[in-house]
């Protein structure tokens, strides 16, 4: 007994200094689990194929953070062998290696996605020698299209903040909440409150937020009744909760952002993220990478629904790395249990897959860098 003691601590204690970027680790590591024993499923709707358009006016860039093959797969055997997923029938992979490192972190992984250059672990939007490089989001608002952030972490965590920020270090989240005060964003939902009100200068910047003309909301229903102007909802003070205890609600999130950036007759440019695919595999814990990649999916449902009603959007789903060396080592598909094994603690380096649908997905298949994927982005908006 006190010799398992030891061994918790001892594992809590060196899981902490591998992980001391982020305390979110902690919590995952406590509930580590190898099997998804199987849960509620949902039937998946199949959309069209055909599309008009020949280039997109919108796109929805989606991004599962450390969300590899067997992560989809896994999801896909918990659901009974179906997912969301499946309407995409244009599929790549993305080599993740950022300018300095075999295995790249959230951060380089993120810049890749958002401004088609490779960079160092740890930069957000910024180059090899941190000066600053403008993001497709930022290009977006430049050409009048609407623009949008939703993460199930802190809007101000890696992957969002890659799009919007321009910081030499990931961990600088006051001002990386800052940077949001320079752009136009239309619509950003995440956590992550204290950092633009609890701050070291300060500064509340909801209040800045309100006077440029923000509806600054923290609770989710008020949140999903918002139909047009700018919307800031900032729910958890940092991350939101693990699925499905948090009160942030990734597909209404998802639907909601996507109708009020559907109104602007430009187009738009929207990032969601799920972000917690990643804290599971890091964790090792199946049933909290199920639960977030089936939670991932149905948003991926939200953009299949407006999507095929539009005519004119791509969607893109990808992730900026593989978290967990997963392999998926036994399941069923009739209970919808999943046995995952695992190879590390942190991210691996292997290839992710790219899934895409509407005008312009046949840009994004056979095996591509991450950079790639932002540079045809930039080329199919014309931005
Ligand atoms: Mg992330
Ligand atoms: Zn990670």
């Amino acid at each position: 007994m006190k010799l398992k003691l030891f061994a918790i601590a001892a594992f809590l204690f060196f899981s902490q200094q591998i992980f001391s970027q982020d305390s979110y680790l902690k919590v995952a590591a406590k509930d580590s689990t190898k099997v998804y024993t199987g849960g509620i499923k949902y039937e998946v709707k199949t959309f069209p194929q055909k599309f008009e358009a020949k280039k997109p006016q919108n796109v929805i860039m989606m991004i599962g953070d450390g969300m590899g093959l067997a992560q989809v797969f896994a999801a896909l055997t918990a659901n009974g062998g179906q997912l969301y997923l499946d309407n995409f029938k244009h599929i790549g992979f993305s080599k993740t290696q950022s300018s300095d490192d075999f295995i790249t972190d959230s951060a380089a992984g993120g810049t890749a996605l958002s401004t088609g250059q490779k960079t160092y672990n740890g930069a957000i939007g910024v180059n090899t020698d941190t000066v600053a490089i403008k993001t497709i989001l930022e290009m977006a608002e430049d050409k009048g299209l609407a623009t949008g952030l939703v993460s199930t972490s802190a809007i101000t965590h890696a992957t969002p903040a890659s799009y919007i920020a321009h910081q030499g270090s990931r961990g600088s989240y006051e001002d990386i909440a800052a940077d949001f005060m320079k752009t136009d964003i239309d619509v950003f939902i995440g956590g992550g409150y204290k950092h633009f009100t609890q701050r070291k200068d300060g500064r509340d910047l909801t209040r800045d937020l309100q006077h440029n003309g923000y509806q600054v909301l923290r609770d989710m229903d008020e949140i999903a009744r918002v139909k047009s102007g700018k919307l800031a909802g900032l729910i958890a003070d940092e991350h939101n909760d693990v699925y499905p205890n948090r009160k942030m609600d990734l597909p209404r999130s998802t639907e909601t952002a996507l109708n009020i950036l559907g109104q602007n007759k430009k187009g738009f440019f929207i990032m969601v993220e799920g972000s917690q695919i990643d804290w599971g595999g890091h964790a090792n814990n199946t049933i909290y990478v199920v639960n977030e990649t089936l939670d991932f999916d149905r948003a991926i449902g939200k953009a299949l629904e407006f999507a095929a009603k539009d005519g004119e959007t791509l969607i893109i789903v990808t992730a900026d790395h593989e978290t967990g060396g997963m392999a998926v080592v036994g399941g069923d598909l009739k209970s919808g249990m999943v046995k995952g094994a695992y190879t590390t603690g942190g991210h691996s380096a292997i290839m992710v897959p790219i899934f895409s649908y509407g005008p312009g997905a046949e840009n994004f298949t056979g095996i591509m860098e991450n950079t790639d994927i932002a540079k045809n982005i930039i080329r199919l908006l014309g931005l």
